[in-house]
């Protein structure tokens, strides 16, 4: 057998947990067509190569390539292939994923991030370049991947669930949506630990926990939750409102707080943040802050996010991460409150300390 059009680079091949490759021209292909005939003609050779270097069974999820900078994330398992509408750029922190990017004298640019781990795959050309396609995919990876890179906590945010109507009041949207957020609670570690959520009155009581418990509990008149305590799972419900993930990886002690307009006015990322120096001694300095998609300028009148990320630098938070998404510009991904007119359901945010690991 010849030997594949195929090249690899020294630097990726280095690394233990990622796989990769760059096709060549493939002989005896008669590729004189526009693009969609030229790829179309590659296929099966391209499928080939994808069998032989151990991608075969992966989903191959690529960017349409509009010579833009807009970049796709991959942050829950998928199943099949996927091409993401304008976009340029996929990063993924999902193992036994293939990313892929077409070029033909564009550059294919490949990061990857060995710790966290997460890879990503963009196609920059001269105007992609320009655009700072890159740079974005750069940006998206620290932004989308720091909770996930540490090793102490475990985190998930829900996401629409295709297939369930909930265009009914919340209460009734939260009961359609119970069963596939047990399913995802179970498949992301969260399955067995006791869930401790907050009443949601759009305030800034923020209730700890710093004692064992044994069941799921819902604190009335709070709009977010600290704990010191392991396998335990802090969750907050939202739909435009944004989930902040508050991480203190050195004490460690976590908080999860609901924070929309109202509640960022009345400060309840402060009122979280305060109450995990005071009762468990973390360091703001030490502290990863990661904030949720919530609603934003076009789509709403306040920038409450920006405020957000205010607030927590005043208080001496250095690491915070905003990845500047929008719920109501993305119905396909996100319920949106203001976008369904109040009729819709819920984002569910999670975050847990795990078990105690040996270092
Ligand atoms: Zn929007």
């Amino acid at each position: 057998m010849p030997p594949l059009p195929v090249e690899k680079f020294g630097a990726l091949a280095e690394q233990p947990n990622c796989h990769h490759v760059f096709t060549e021209r493939i002989p005896g292909i008669d590729v004189s067509h526009d693009k969609a005939e030229a790829l179309a003609r590659l296929d099966k050779a391209h499928q080939g190569i994808r069998d032989a270097i151990g991608f075969g069974d992966w989903p191959l999820l690529t960017a349409q390539q509009i010579h833009g900078n807009k970049i796709a994330v991959a942050d829950t398992p998928m199943e099949s292939d996927k091409e993401f509408p304008g976009c340029d750029g996929v990063i993924t922190n999902q193992r036994g994923t293939a990313l892929g990017v077409y070029v033909a004298d564009c550059c294919a640019v490949y990061m990857v991030d060995p710790k966290t781990p997460a890879v990503g795959i963009a196609h920059s050309g001269r105007k992609g370049t320009e655009l700072g396609v890159v740079a974005n995919t750069i940006e998206q990876m620290i932004k989308r991947f720091a909770l996930a890179a540490l090793p102490n906590c475990r985190h998930v945010f829900t996401q629409r669930i295709p297939g369930i109507d909930v265009s009914h009041d919340k209460a009734e949207a939260l009961a359609r949506l119970e069963k596939a957020h047990q399913r995802i609670r179970d498949a992301t570690g969260f399955g067995d630990w006791p869930l401790l959520t907050a009443k949601q009155i759009h305030g800034n009581k923020i209730a700890f926990v710093d004692a064992p418990v044994e069941s799921d509990k819902e604190f009335s008149g709070c709009d977010g939750v600290i704990t010191n305590q392991r396998g335990v799972a802090l969750g907050v419900y939202v739909a435009d409102c944004c989930a902040v993930y508050m991480v203190d990886p050195k004490t460690p002690a976590v908080g999860i707080a609901h924070s929309g307009r109202k509640g960022t006015e009345l400060g309840v990322v402060p009122s979280a943040i305060t109450q995990m120096i005071e009762r468990f001694g973390s360091d703001p300095a030490n502290m990863i802050v990661q904030l949720s998609p919530c609603i934003r300028p076009p789509h709403y009148e306040l920038d409450f996010a920006a405020e957000i990320v205010r607030q927590c630098r005043a208080l001496g938070v250095k690491e915070i991460h905003d990845p500047a998404v929008c719920t109501a510009c993305d119905l396909d991904r996100y319920y949106s409150y203001r976008a369904e007119k109040g009729k819709t359901g819920r984002m569910l945010a999670l975050l847990g300390l795990n078990p105690a690991i040996a270092d």
